[in-house]
């Protein structure tokens, strides 16, 4: 029997219904309800905001093959502690996430870890290697979300369309790491300043725009849902706004750090400012942060991407590429687009709830009476300073040490249970 629970006096936020007021929520069995249960534990949310838990439709928890840097467990609960109650996890393990049973291997310890809602994303082709398609049709029985060689392109056009094909008929997303593998050579960083400036070989926008075109004429051909990751460049960004506006099944998402740092922000060789794809230039940055704003990139997720902290101080040519997010995503984007950029706060969470849900073909997640509850409630008061040694992430590698920011999740419950408690709510329950 779960707890039932009175959360008195925050200030309650729902993207699904526009509610935005103070109030009481009350949970009881594991969902909303509209009256205050019997024998219900009572949390005090003055001062601070009541939403439904965020969705990040882009993580990487690095189980099995690198238990080192991340384990779906520890991934899990760096998720829960910043604000998610469900995520989606990219196939590039080793083994891939090729074969079902890949996929029930992570939902099953997802499950013993029980911090948050996992849905496995599977591979394209097999072993990402993009020759041979996966099979899809398993993969979605066993529970693939969607479909991805994430950490690459499929770059073969041909192929490309043939999985968009099955994917439409199973009615899976196919998710695509939009980058051109010729164009974008052993570069390291984007192909501007930073990358002049500290002699290092870049990575040209032209790789990430050329692939963005092309999957939207396979959207048009094929009607398959195409959700573009990590968008970095401006043409990319507008490319899919015009998709979008033709009707097109298209979405797009942008990341915290492209959203709050461009090439300019690189002064150092400094391993945590590699990503794949790069910081571009402020430009492209503006125009993410439009895209965001203007709701034609729809989609806010973290590209939690943990490594080593001995492989990321080998310095920007030989570091990985990747950040992690997870613990910092409400921080920082509450910060870029609510503080600085004085973006609505309900359209910022529908960026985190309603969009990635659309793109999964879920419900908008929802305070209302019935809805599951997934709650977080977040402090988007107090101004903060990022701490690394403080994830709950096994790895650290983040751009934003030191950064302060305001937003943070003190509380987060996945079906009522408490996954996330910060030090202060801690203490009152
Ligand atoms: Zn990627």
């Amino acid at each position: 029997m779960s707890t039932s629970w009175i959360v008195r006096n925050g200030t309650l936020l729902d993207p699904a219904t526009g509610v935005q007021e103070r109030g009481d929520l009350f949970i009881a069995d594991g969902h909303s309800v509209d009256s205050a249960p019997q024998r219900a534990r009572e949390i005090d949310a003055s001062g601070l905001t009541v939403m439904p838990g965020l969705i990040d439709v882009h993580v990487h928890f690095r189980e099995p093959g690198h238990e080192g840097t991340e384990t779906i467990a520890t991934g899990s609960h760096a998720a829960a502690r910043g604000g998610f109650t469900t995520v989606v996890t990219m196939p590039n393990t080793r083994p891939s996430v090729d074969t079902p049973e890949q996929v029930r291997f992570q939902l099953e310890r997802a499950a013993a870890a029980g911090a948050v809602e996992l849905l496995p994303s599977a591979c394209i082709t097999r072993e990402r290697r993009g020759g041979e398609l996966a099979d899809l049709a398993g993969l979605h029985r066993a529970g693939a979300a969607a479909f991805t060689d994430e950490g690459s392109t499929v770059a073969d056009d041909a192929l490309m369309q043939r999985a968009m094909e099955r994917s439409a008929e199973l009615g899976v997303p196919i998710m695509d790491h939009a980058l051109d593998p010729i164009l974008a050579g052993r570069g390291v960083l984007h192909d501007g300043e930073a990358a002049q400036r500290l002699g290092l070989p870049g990575i040209p926008a032209e790789a990430e725009d050329k692939i963005v075109a092309r999957d939207i004429e396979l959207a048009a051909s094929t009607g398959c849902a195409m959700h573009i990751q990590h968008v970095t460049s401006g043409t990319s960004a507008r490319l899919i706004a015009d998709a979008a506006a033709r009707g097109l099944p298209v979405s797009g998402e942008a990341t915290p750090h492209h959203l709050a740092l461009s090439d300019a922000d690189i002064t150092t060789d400094d391993g945590n400012f590699k990503m794949n794809p790069p910081l571009r230039s402020p430009a492209d940055r503006e125009a993410l942060i439009q895209g965001i704003l203007d709701d034609s990139l729809s989609v806010l997720a973290t590209d939690h991407a943990p490594h080593l902290e001995s492989l990321k101080a080998k310095g920007i040519l030989k570091a990985p590429f990747g950040v992690v997010g997870l613990e910092t995503a409400i921080g920082v984007t509450y910060q870029v687009l609510v503080v600085e950029r004085g973006m609505n706060v309900l359209d910022w969470l529908r960026r985190w709830t309603a969009g990635p849900a659309a793109l999964l073909g879920r419900p908008c997640p929802s305070l209302a009476p019935g809805s599951r509850a997934d709650i977080v409630l977040a402090d988007l008061q107090s101004e903060w300073v990022v701490n690394p040694s403080e994830f709950l992430s096994l790895s650290l590698n983040t751009p934003f040490a030191g950064r302060h920011c305001r937003g943070q999740a003190v509380l987060t419950l996945k079906s009522g249970r408490i996954t996330w408690a910060g030090v202060d709510m801690a203490s009152g329950l």
